[in-house]
């Protein structure tokens, strides 16, 4: 049966793999869509499209925005986005100025607590990253020689809690769908179950997002196990909302999620990617005649 991963980064943000690398892999591994969803950044997006277009993959143009509900981080997946949108465009350029903000702040507070990076190193990890996070902070204190894993980077300095973690200006989920809605993607909530919330509170928030505009519920991911696949399917069906899956791919070592398997079970069918592109030629078909 063939497969489809909608939630995977690039080297345009903290994944490990060029568009071109992931497009390559993604070939080998037979998926037949595959979307980038790097964080607050479309840079990868233009070569991801060639590429895949040289595979015969079909493309899904995406993004994935960090923000803020109830004052607790949410993931929006934002697919079949228009990347040249002009306020999508505004918007990433505020969202990676908040970045680079807070970056420097880490920067000092690591300092002031014996960890020194240069900027330097933080730049040579980055690579080409237009979106520095603090998956890269943590491939820099391991760099280093600070800490000896990113796990332990994570846990000792990175993590919301130690007096090293800097929160980044916040971006309201309303405002992220709003942004999303309006560069003709589809809004959709990532990872669903890792917000420490029970099912119960998930299903409450996504009813709340609804209101703000939520069209989709990422219910295939790494990790789910199958009852909690189908709960979500459920609430997805409940709130008539899309659905979609992804691995959350990295690439490398970054934590082991494979493209398209996830942890070895994750299975996307197609299904879930025509029926998006279904929903959003609905979505253009509204848009030309209103
Ligand atoms: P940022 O958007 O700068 O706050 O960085 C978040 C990124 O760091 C995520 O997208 C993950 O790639 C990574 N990350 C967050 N928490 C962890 C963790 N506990 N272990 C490993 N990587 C993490
Ligand atoms: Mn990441
Ligand atoms: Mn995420
Ligand atoms: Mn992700």
């Amino acid at each position: 049966m063939s497969r489809i991963d909608l939630h995977t980064h690039t080297s345009s943000s903290d994944g490990v793999l060029t568009s071109g690398e992931l497009m390559a892999l993604a070939a080998k591994k037979d998926l037949r869509a595959i979307a980038i969803t790097d964080h607050d950044t479309v840079a990868g997006l233009e070569a991801g499209e060639q590429a895949a277009a040289e595979y015969g993959i079909e493309f899904v143009p995406g993004i994935e925005i960090s923000a803020l509900y109830n004052k607790k981080e949410v993931h929006l997946l934002g697919l079949f986005i228009d990347r040249t949108n002009d306020r999508l465009t505004d918007a990433i350029r505020n969202w990676l100025m908040s970045r680079r903000e807070r970056n420097s702040e880490m920067l000092q507070r690591l300092a002031d607590a014996g960890v020194y990076i240069d900027t330097e190193r933080l730049m040579r990890v980055a690579g080409a990253a237009e979106a520095i996070t603090r998956a890269h902070f943590a491939r820099a204190i391991v760099d280093g020689g600070s800490c000896g894993s990113t796990g332990e980077a994570f846990e000792k300095y990175l993590q919301p809690g130690r007096p090293t973690y800097v929160a980044r200006g916040a971006v309201s989920a309303a405002d992220a769908i709003a942004v999303i809605r309006q560069a003709n993607g589809i809004p959709i909530l990532a990872h669903p179950l890792r917000y420490k919330l029970d099912l119960s509170q998930v299903g409450q928030l996504v009813k709340s997002m609804v209101a703000d505009g939520l069209m989709g519920l990422e219910c295939y991911y790494s990790g789910h196990r199958f009852h909690e696949q189908e709960q979500l399917k459920k609430m997805a069906e409940k709130n008539r909302l899309c659905i979609s899956g992804g691995s959350d791919f990295h690439g490398g070592s970054h934590d082991g999620a494979g493209l398209g398997t996830g942890y070895g079970r994750l299975h996307v069918p197609y299904s879930v990617y025509s029926e998006l592109k279904h929903f959003k030629q609905s979505l253009a078909f509204e848009d030309g005649s209103g």
